[in-house]
C-alpha cells in the first residue's frame, strides 16, 4: 500500500485498467495512434466495452446474488452504451422523456425502467405511464398527476416514492437527500403520500432513496444502506402497503484526483448480504436495487485531445490542445469541483518518453480551459494525444460543447 507522507505528495490511483503496446495505450484491442486514425478526428471519447463488461461481472461476483444492479444512464447516454449497459444489467434509471426515449430505443425492458427527476412535465408523465414504466414520485403534485393520466389511458401508474430522508451520505461529492432539498419527499410529508395512493389507485412499488454521489468511503455507503433500509422498513409499516421494489441508492465512486483510492467493495458486499437477510423476513416482497452511473462506466472511458501547439511560457510549457472545457467540463474542474485538482492524465502515444512538467490546455479563450496544471507528464510534441483516464461518466453530456463555437466531439464505444 502506498501511504502518502509530507515527502512523497499524493499521486493519482494507478490508472492500469488499460492494457499498453510499445508505448502506447490500447483501448478495445487498438493502439491508442491507430484508434485516433479510424476515428477519424480529435478530439474523441472512447469507452472500451470490455472494461464496462468486467465491471460489471466484478459487481455481480462481489455483491451478493438477488441484489439488483440498475444503471443511472444519465451518467453516460450515449445510446450504444446504453445498448450495451441495457444488456448488462437488470434496469436502466432514466431522468428525462429523452432519456426514456433512448433507453427504450435501446432495447431496455420498459418493466425495469424507472424515471426519477425533480421536474417532471406533465407530458413527460404521460410518456412514462403509456410505456409502462415505474416512476419515481418526487412530489405529491406528480401523484395527482398520475392518478389522472392512469384514468385517462386506462392504465395504472406505477409509483415508487422517493424519500428525502432525514439523514445525509457522509463524504459524498454532491449530496441529495437529507435536510432542505428539491428531490423526494420529506418523510414528515410522507402520510399524505401514502393516503394519495391509496385514494387515486395507483399501483404503489415501494421506495427510492438516494443519498448522494461519488463516494470513495466504504463505511460510509453502508451507513446510508442501513438507515435507509431501516426507513424504509419503517415506512411500510406507516403505509401498510407491500413493498416491493427498493431502491437503496447507489453513490459509488471511482477515484479522481491524488490521494483518492479505489473503493473497498468488500465491505459493502458483507452489509448488503445482512440487509437482504433481513429483507428476506422483514419485507419478504421486496427486490432490493442499486443504482449506479459512473461507477459502471467512468473508469471504462478516456478523452482525447491532439496537441495542437507546443508553448514555452517564461518557463514554463503549455500544451495548447484541440478540446478542452467545452467537451470535459469536469475535468477543467469547473464541474462539481470547490479547488480545482489535476485529472489523471497522460500523453497516450508516448507513455514511456522522459517526463517534464507541464500544462495543459484546451483552444478557448478562458483561463479556465485547463486540462492540467504543472504534471508530471510524458514529454510532448505536437501531434501527440493527449488522454484525460476517468473519462467515461459525465463527459460530452455535461460540458457545454456550444461554447466558442467549436465542433462536437465524436464518442466511439471500443
Ligand atoms: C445522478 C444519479 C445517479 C447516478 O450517480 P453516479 O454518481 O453517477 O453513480 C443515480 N441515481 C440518481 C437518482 C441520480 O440522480
Amino acid at each position: 500500500m502506498n501511504t502518502p507522507t509530507a515527502k512523497t505528495p499524493p499521486q493519482h490511483a494507478p490508472m492500469d485498467q488499460f492494457a499498453r503496446d510499445g508505448g502506447e495505450l490500447v483501448l478495445g484491442g487498438q493502439r491508442l495512434s491507430l484508434l485516433a486514425e479510424r476515428v477519424g478526428q480529435t478530439p474523441f471519447y472512447a469507452y472500451d466495452r470490455g472494461q464496462i463488461r468486467a465491471r460489471v461481472q466484478q459487481l455481480r461476483q462481489t455483491l451478493p446474488q438477488g441484489i439488483e444492479l440498475h444503471y443511472a444512464m444519465k451518467a453516460n447516454p450515449m445510446p450504444a452504451v446504453v445498448g450495451l449497459m441495457a444488456g448488462l444489467v437488470d434496469g436502466i434509471d432514466v431522468a428525462s422523456a429523452g432519456e426514456l426515449k433512448v433507453a427504450l430505443d435501446a432495447g431496455a425492458d420498459p418493466h425495469e425502467i424507472s424515471f426519477a427527476g425533480p421536474g417532471k412535465r406533465a407530458a413527460e408523465l404521460r410518456q412514462a405511464v403509456a410505456a409502462g414504466v415505474l416512476v419515481n414520485v418526487e412530489s405529491l403534485r406528480e401523484l395527482t398527476l398520475l392518478a389522472g393520466l392512469s384514468r385517462e389511458l386506462g392504465l395504472p401508474g406505477r409509483v415508487a416514492l422517493r424519500v428525502n430522508p432525514d439523514f445525509e451520505l457522509k463524504g459524498s461529492g454532491m449530496k441529495m437527500g437529507g435536510g432542505p432539498k428539491q428531490f423526494g419527499i420529506d418523510v414528515e410529508q410522507l402520510p399524505q403520500a401514502f393516503e394519495q395512493i391509496r385514494a387515486l389507485e395507483l399501483q404503489f412499488e415501494g421506495f427510492h432513496l438516494f443519498a448522494g454521489s461519488q463516494n470513495l468511503r466504504a463505511e460510509a455507503i453502508c451507513e446510508a444502506q442501513q438507515k435507509s433500509y431501516e426507513l424504509a422498513l419503517r415506512l411500510a409499516g406507516e403505509a401498510g402497503l407491500p413493498v416491493r421494489f427498493l431502491n437503496l441508492g447507489g453513490g459509488f465512486g471511482i477515484p479522481y484526483f491524488p490521494g483518492e483510492t479505489r473503493l473497498d467493495l468488500a465491505p459493502i458486499a458483507d452489509n448488503l448480504a445482512a440487509l437482504q437477510q433481513r429483507a428476506r423476513a422483514e419485507m419478504p416482497e421486496a427486490r432490493l436495487v442499486l443504482e449506479l452511473g459512473r461507477y459502471f462506466v467512468g473508469e471504462a472511458g478516456v478523452y482525447v485531445t491532439r496537441v495542437l501547439d507546443r508553448k514555452l511560457s517564461r518557463g514554463q510549457v503549455f500544451l495548447v490542445c484541440d478540446g478542452g472545457l467545452n467537451h470535459h467540463l469536469s475535468a477543467s474542474g469547473n464541474f462539481g469541483q470547490v479547488i480545482r485538482k489535476n485529472y489523471p492524465v497522460t500523453i497516450g502515444n508516448r507513455l514511456d518518453a522522459p517526463r517534464e512538467t507541464l500544462s495543459a490546455v484546451g483552444p478557448l479563450c478562458t483561463p479556465l480551459d485547463l486540462l492540467a496544471e504543472r504534471m508530471e507528464l510524458p514529454a510532448a510534441r505536437e501531434g501527440d494525444l493527449l488522454v484525460v483516464f476517468q473519462s467515461g461518466a459525465y463527459g460530452p453530456s455535461a460540458s457545454p460543447q456550444a461554447f466558442l463555437g467549436h465542433a462536437p466531439v465524436v464518442e466511439v464505444l471500443v
